[in-house]
C-alpha cells in the first residue's frame, strides 16, 4: 500500500484550474520531488498535502487513511518554507522548541529534543542566537530544525535552497539526502531546478500548467522522457 497517494486531484481558484487530475503514488521513505516551471502549481499541491489549502476534487491518503476535511495539524505532516519565517524574538532553540511547547512538551524532554535536531543540524552551538545573527544557511537549518523537532511522518519542503547561494545550495542538498537516509523519511520536495531533483529523488513528478506531465524515478525521467517537454525541461539527450 502506498504510503502517500494524490488521487485524481484538481484544484481551481475560482475559475482558474492550477491542479488538473494529478495522481501520485509513493511509499513510506521515499523522497518525491515535484519539478516545474513557476506558476505550475507546485506550492499548491504542497499546500493541499500539508492541508493548509483545500482542494475541489479527488483524494489524498496517507497510509490508506483519507486526509480530506484534517487540518494541518491533525496530519502527522512538517512543512518547511522557502522564506524561513523564524521567529525573530526568539532564540534559535526557542524557535526550533516553539511547536513543542505549543504542544505540551516539558521543558526539560523539548531541550533534549531540541538538542539532539541542532547537533544533527550542526547548529548545536548557535542555540542561543537570535535569526539576525545567523547567516543564510544557518537560518534554513533552523527552519529545518524545526520541523525536524516534530518527527513528522512526511516532511513537505518548498523550494527550501532557492534564497542560498549556489556553492551553499550545492551543500544544502547533499545534506538533506542525508538526513534523508538518516531518518528514513517521507519526504516532498518542490524545486524548479533540474539539476536538483535528478539528484535527490527517489521519484521525480514534472508538473507544467497544473498538469503531471510524468511521474517516474530519475532514470525514467531522463531516458524515457514521456514527452518534448520532459525532455526539454530535464535536460535529457535527443
Ligand atoms: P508554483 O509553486 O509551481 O510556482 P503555484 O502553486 O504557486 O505555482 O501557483 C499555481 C497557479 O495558481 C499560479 O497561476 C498562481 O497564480 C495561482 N494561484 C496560487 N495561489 C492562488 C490563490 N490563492 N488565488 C488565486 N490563484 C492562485
Ligand atoms: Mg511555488
Amino acid at each position: 500500500m502506498a504510503h502517500l497517494s494524490i488521487t485524481h486531484l484538481t484544484k481551481s481558484f475560482g475559475s482558474l484550474a492550477v491542479l488538473k487530475d494529478i495522481n501520485i503514488a509513493i511509499e513510506d521513505g521515499e523522497f518525491l520531488v515535484l519539478v516545474g516551471p513557476s506558476g505550475c502549481g507546485k506550492s499548491t499541491l504542497l499546500s493541499i498535502i500539508a492541508g493548509l489549502d483545500a482542494h475541489t476534487s479527488g483524494s489524498i491518503t496517507i497510509d490508506g487513511h483519507s486526509v480530506d476535511g484534517l487540518e494541518p495539524k491533525e496530519r502527522d505532516i512538517a512543512m518547511v518554507f522557502q522564506s524561513y519565517a523564524l521567529y525573530p524574538a526568539m532564540t534559535v532553540e526557542e524557535n526550533i522548541g516553539f511547536s513543542l511547547e505549543m504542544s505540551g512538551v516539558p521543558k526539560a524532554e523539548r531541550r533534549e529534543r531540541v538538542g539532539k535536531v541542532a547537533d544533527l543540524l550542526q547548529i548545536g552551538h548557535l542555540l542561543k542566537r537570535r535569526p539576525a545573527q545567523l547567516s543564510g544557511g544557518q537560518r534554513q537549518r533552523v527552519a529545518m530544525g524545526r520541523a525536524l523537532v516534530r518527527q513528522p511522518k512526511i516532511f513537505l519542503f518548498d523550494e527550501p535552497l532557492s534564497n542560498l547561494d549556489a556553492k551553499l545550495r550545492v551543500e544544502m542538498r547533499t545534506e538533506i539526502k542525508k538526513l534523508h537516509q538518516r531518518l528514513g523519511a517521507t519526504i516532498v520536495y518542490v524545486t524548479h531546478d533540474q539539476i536538483e531533483a535528478m539528484t535527490m529523488a527517489t521519484r521525480i513528478a514534472v508538473m507544467k500548467d497544473g498538469i503531471l506531465q510524468q511521474f517516474g524515478t530519475p532514470e525514467d525521467i531522463y531516458d524515457r522522457p514521456a514527452n518534448v517537454f520532459v525532455a526539454t525541461f530535464m535536460g535529457s539527450p535527443p
